[in-house]
């Protein structure tokens, strides 16, 4: 009895301890590095109403919103090379922003992490720039790998991307990121389909589940039900998390990293708030695409600590 005990007692430490150890080292729960992440996004929000702002055009909702993730990204998790960009990206994680239209976002942290000089974010949305408002490849901005902003695209390349890295035994990740309307788009479902059948499984995608698109909330849009029950029935392996909450994107990337090489493509189902961090533009639609004006970026600004350094 008092072997059995023992012996089923070491299995449940082991089923306790493992996973924890493997999924999230403690070094990446360090409090400064947490805090160095979240003065960043402190930043790239000051980049993102600016550039907005400056001409007056763009989408600030969406990319405040997903600032966490993508800062947790470049500046966290993914292995990557900004000063050796190039096209294929072998032997680096690729990324894919499929809602391309939260392009000042992407521009910021791509900027911030040493792709280009900051100082061309002042370029956002005018003529020649190569910050146009949905992100190309024609304009050879490094960081840039796709053509985005027609909805639901994006994981078909990540997909396409994620089995030239097996073809090449390239063991590096690919990482996508959708908006929550764009999953009203058919071809999202047939990618879906696609990559649990061909069981890639070298891929994360991440939908960011704000709840709302640009005409409305999505429930009132076109309501889309269960996503985890959704994405589960077409094969996916779905973890959740609070996009807004710094310490819990990068535990739950790193766990979603574990959930790689499993037969299943992963998905991250990752809650944020529309316009996160300007406590006027959160929780509605209605700055999905429209620039503050002098006042309330003043407004916005304030909120908003410069931590890096105004471009
Ligand atoms: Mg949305």
């Amino acid at each position: 009895m008092v072997k059995t005990f023992t012996f089923e007692f070491r299995i449940f430490i082991k089923k306790m301890t493992i996973p924890e150890a493997q999924t999230l080292p403690k070094a990446d729960l360090r409090m400064p590095q947490i805090a160095e992440l979240e003065k960043t996004c402190s930043q790239v929000r000051r980049d993102i109403v600016r550039m907005v702002h400056a001409v007056n055009s763009g989408h600030p909702g969406g990319s405040l919103g997903c600032t966490e993730f993508l800062t947790a990204l470049y500046f966290s998790v993914m292995k990557h090379e900004p000063k050796k960009f190039s096209i294929d990206g072998i032997g680096e994680d690729l990324f894919f922003l499929s809602n391309g239209h939260i392009s000042p976002v992407f521009y910021s942290v791509l900027a911030r992490s040493g792709y280009f000089d900051v100082k061309e974010l002042a370029t956002f949305r005018k003529l020649n720039s190569r910050l146009q408002g949905h992100p190309t490849t024609h304009e050879g901005l490094p960081g840039v790998r796709v053509a985005s902003g027609s909805l639901g695209q994006g994981m078909s390349v990540a997909i396409g991307a994620a089995l030239a890295k097996k073809l090449n035994k390239d063991s590096c990740l690919v990482y996508s990121l959708h908006g929550d309307g764009e999953l009203q788009e058919g071809q999202i479902w047939e990618a879906a389909m696609y990559a649990a059948a061909n069981k890639v499984d070298n891929i994360i995608s991440t939908v960011d589940v704000n709840g709302q698109q640009i005409d409305g909330s999505t429930d009132q849009v076109l309501p889309m039900g269960d996503l985890t029950a959704k994405w589960t029935a077409f094969g996916w392996d779905v973890l959740t998390m609070n996009g807004n909450d710094m310490n819990d994107v990068i535990k739950t990337i790193k766990t979603a990293q574990t959930h790689t090489g499993k037969g299943r493509p992963v998905m991250i189902l990752m809650k944020t708030g529309m316009g996160h961090g300007v406590d006027f533009m959160m929780g509605s639609h209605k700055w999905h695409g429209v620039a503050p004006n002098d006042e309330q970026l003043a407004k916005a600004l304030a909120q908003l600590p410069e931590t890096l350094g105004d471009y």
